[in-house]
């Protein structure tokens, strides 16, 4: 980012001769002078690189004396290996900002304005290296003033590819639902003018559209649910600046450096007590997701008054975010009241990246525009395989070398039109990261259009790898660590080697193989699938089954319904649809059975009267997170409820048997949500604690590594690294990639790129 111009400044201020040249594996500098000189350089150097820019790797090499007279900069070089690394998107810089409000400048409020230091880059880029040809920018001709600052190399512009101005780039207007342009002076003021009058203004950003409106609008906030067909799932907003986000949300120093670093993710940060924004925002939840503006055009539009704007993703439900202006007016038509649109094409859809901040870390929930391609280090060099991920969340990842490059969101696997934007993406990386892979790498869960989109491919290796080793070795391979150890999966749904659903459980992992050694008792899944919309099917599986096995043999139907009757959260079912699933459950020979402790945080939930359905997935297990949140804070210590732990031929079984009785018990007799959740909270991190006791005995190991969409729960991985770190065992966590099923490829890649060195 801006490197070349750097160095040349630097080595000029030196004295120093020679050249710097990008190749297609990075930078190559040559420089020659006194050697003192040149070391000195070579100090500074790293230490005062341009903010956007990383280095990852310097190789030092000594040439014979070339006798050169200055210090240039030479055009690129193409090579046959193209390990380059392409740049994500960044956050518009403070330079450009401070250009694009300065009404004395030729780009003043110009919404295309950047520059080395900042802008799109992987979104518009088609393919390597990245040249302007090669980027949708290839249809503007710069003016003369702007190619003068392209040539340069004294100049911010110098090679900024996207470089343009009023005169010669791209351009923004606006529209009407139905695409066509509206006349009006200035395409920005109005859309102001709309936005606060309470219409819905799709706007195209960087990596697509988002769906805009008055966060402190209920009727606005509530109009784009009802159209877009979100219920309840929380909505992103994006705020002028720090000052403004204070009035709605509180935020930490780390969680402001994530706020103004240039990757500009959605931060989830704690909801003020009373605030301005709609009760619309996010519903039942205790966190906003933030972002600030990152564009020069959502500057523009947050100049004047707005204290917050919904910025959602440009789809309906589970479609993948639009991109292009005619697709997003057919798409968004029956949206957004209004469109504003520019003609700088998106090449590759990116949806914004989401974080939040546990333990002084950021734990990517959505790792996409901002962090990708930015590749993760792998500890050492693999064979280059495909891993497609899963279904939920899903991402894909190639690997080359040391390099792990893990997709932007691609999201959930569940319709067509996600399955094009996969391929899309597996096309793209394949193409500008110039991988040839040995094989592809799947999820075992036979349903997952992932999985059989591999297993139609002909004619390379197919490797499959367990879910929830997938998970652990993510997690150790964003750590580089490729020993052996206790692996602490969590999930809500994978496909276990056995047939069952898995998603409590202890394996025994490095890179290469898991033995499964303890995991929660199955339970059957009432209804299958199903189950994760209706968490009080997996209430009543815990109570039957817990019930069934304490009474034995001579279980009364009379009995349980007796038993069953205190409970209220069963009320709204109806004892109709109750009587079904327990047949359900009594009378299927085949059940599906699951270990998931996704499913018991949903059925405790159901249980204690949260809620019976959710809108999307992970929502009972997050109001469950929530519910002991306002009770945590009266800080009162309370025992947590006791799992009763079963040796089954050296496999250790968490029963959920005795914690169901318990909290059936405690909402009989009134005890609170809260304390329950805290209870239950409180008994899982000592479960799971002791399970890793005992296999640090076992096997002598004492690293414990904990992934899967569970450690999304802060009081979890907050809790259970205390405590494990205070027993002396050494914890690794996500920080790179999501804990999630996002994170699943890297795991997959790396499992398949270890099982590759074996053979
Ligand atoms: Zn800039
Ligand atoms: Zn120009
Ligand atoms: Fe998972």
């Amino acid at each position: 980012m801006g490197f070349r111009p750097f160095v040349y400044r630097l080595a000029v201020s030196f004295n120093l001769k020679g050249f710097v040249l990008n190749t297609v594996r990075g930078v190559e500098i040559e420089v020659e002078g006194k050697s003192e000189v040149v070391d000195h350089f070579m100090d500074v150097l790293p230490k005062q690189i341009p903010p956007a820019s990383k280095i990852s790797k310097i190789e030092i090499s000594d040439l014979s004396l070339q006798n050169d007279f200055e210090f240039q900069i030479r055009p690129s070089r193409r090579e046959q290996q193209r390990s380059a690394l392409i740049s994500p998107d960044i956050g518009i810089c403070e330079d450009c900002l401070r250009e694009l409000l300065d009404p004395a400048n030729r780009r003043y409020r110009y919404p295309f304005i950047n520059c080395t230091n900042c802008g799109p880059r992987y979104t518009i880029l088609r393919e390597i290296p990245y040249d302007r040809p090669n980027t949708t920018m290839s249809v503007f001709r710069m003016c003369p003033e702007c190619q003068s600052e392209y040539d340069n190399p004294e100049n911010r512009r110098f090679h900024a590819e996207p470089n343009a101005c009023p005169v010669c780039g791209p351009e923004v207007w606006l529209t009407d639902s139905a695409g066509q342009r509206i006349q009006v002076q200035d395409p920005v003021s109005e859309t102001i003018r709309l936005l606060k009058s309470g219409k819905i203004v799709a706007v195209k950003g960087l990596g697509g559209f988002h769906l805009a409106c008055d966060a402190e609008n209920d009727r606005a906030v509530s109009m784009l649910r009802v159209r877009k067909h979100r219920e309840e799932k929380p909505l992103a907003v994006m705020a002028p600046d720090l000052s403004a986000v204070s009035k709605f949300a509180e935020y930490t120093d780390q969680e402001m450096d994530l706020l103004i670093s240039q990757r500009r993710p959605i931060v989830l940060l704690k909801k003020k007590p009373s605030h301005p924004l709609s009760k619309e925002v996010a519903p039942k939840n205790d966190t906003f997701g933030v972002m600030l503006p990152y564009t020069p055009l959502h500057y523009l539009i947050l100049q004047k008054g707005l204290t917050a704007l919904i910025m959602t993703s440009g789809n309906i439900s589970e479609e993948p975010i639009a991109i292009g202006n005619e697709e997003a007016v057919q798409r968004l038509g029956n949206i957004a009241d209004f469109f504003l649109i520019h003609n700088r094409d998106i090449y590759l859809r990116s949806d914004d990246s989401v974080t939040r901040v546990i333990r002084s870390l950021p734990r990517p929930i959505r790792r996409s525009r901002g962090m990708v391609p930015v590749p993760i280090f792998l500890k050492r060099k693999l064979t280059s395989v495909l891993a497609v991920g899963g279904e939920l969340k899903n991402t894909i990842c190639f690997t080359q070398g040391d390099r792990a490059f893990v997709s932007q969101h691609v999201g959930d696997l569940e319709n067509a039109e996600t399955l094009a934007f996969f391929e899309e993406c597996i096309d793209h990386f394949e193409q500008i990261l110039q991988i040839k892979p040995e094989a592809v790498v799947y999820d075992l869960h036979p349903d997952y259009l992932s999985t059989q989109w591999v297993s139609e491919k002909k004619g390379i290796k197919q490797i499959g790898v367990q879910h929830h080793h997938a998970h652990i070795a993510s997690c150790l391979a964003e750590n580089g660590c490729d020993e052996k150890v206790i692996g602490l999966a969590l999930d809500g749904t994978g496909y276990g080697s056995d047939g069952h659903i898995w998603g409590g459980e202890i394996l025994i992992a490095d890179l290469r193989t898991f033995q499964r050694t303890a995991h929660f008792d199955y339970r059957p899944m009432p209804g299958g699938e199903k189950v994760i919309r209706e968490p009080w099917r997996m209430a009543l599986s815990y109570i039957y089954t817990q019930f069934s096995n304490q009474t034995s043999s001579n279980l009364k139907n009379r009995d349980f319904f007796q038993y069953i009757k205190r409970l209220s959260f069963l009320k709204e079912i109806g004892m109709d649809s109750v009587r079904t699933i327990v047949k359900m459950i009594e009378n299927n020979l085949n059940p599906v059975m699951t270990s998931s402790l996704g499913r018991l945080f949903d059925g405790v939930a159901a249980l204690i009267g949260l809620r019976n359905v959710v809108a999307f997935e992970g929502q009972a297990a997050m109001e469950l997170e929530m519910a002991m949140d306002s009770y945590f804070k009266k800080r009162i210590e309370e025992p947590g409820y006791e799992f009763e732990i079963i040796q089954d031929r050296g496999t250790l079984i968490f029963s959920p048997d005795n914690v169901i009785r318990q909290i059936v018990d405690d909402v009989s007799n009134k005890v609170s949500a809260s304390q329950i959740s805290l209870k239950f909270h409180i008994g899982l991190v000592h479960l799971f604690l002791h399970g890793c006791r005992i296999m640090r005995e076992r096997f002598q190991l004492d690293t414990v590594a904990l992934s899967g969409g569970c450690f999304q729960n802060r009081f979890l991985l907050e809790k259970l690294s205390d405590l494990l770190e205070a027993d002396q065992f050494k914890v690794l966590s996500h920080s790179q990639v999501p804990a999630n099923d996002g994170g699943l490829a890297l795991g997959q890649a790396a499992v398949a790129g270890y099982q590759l060195i074996e053979e």
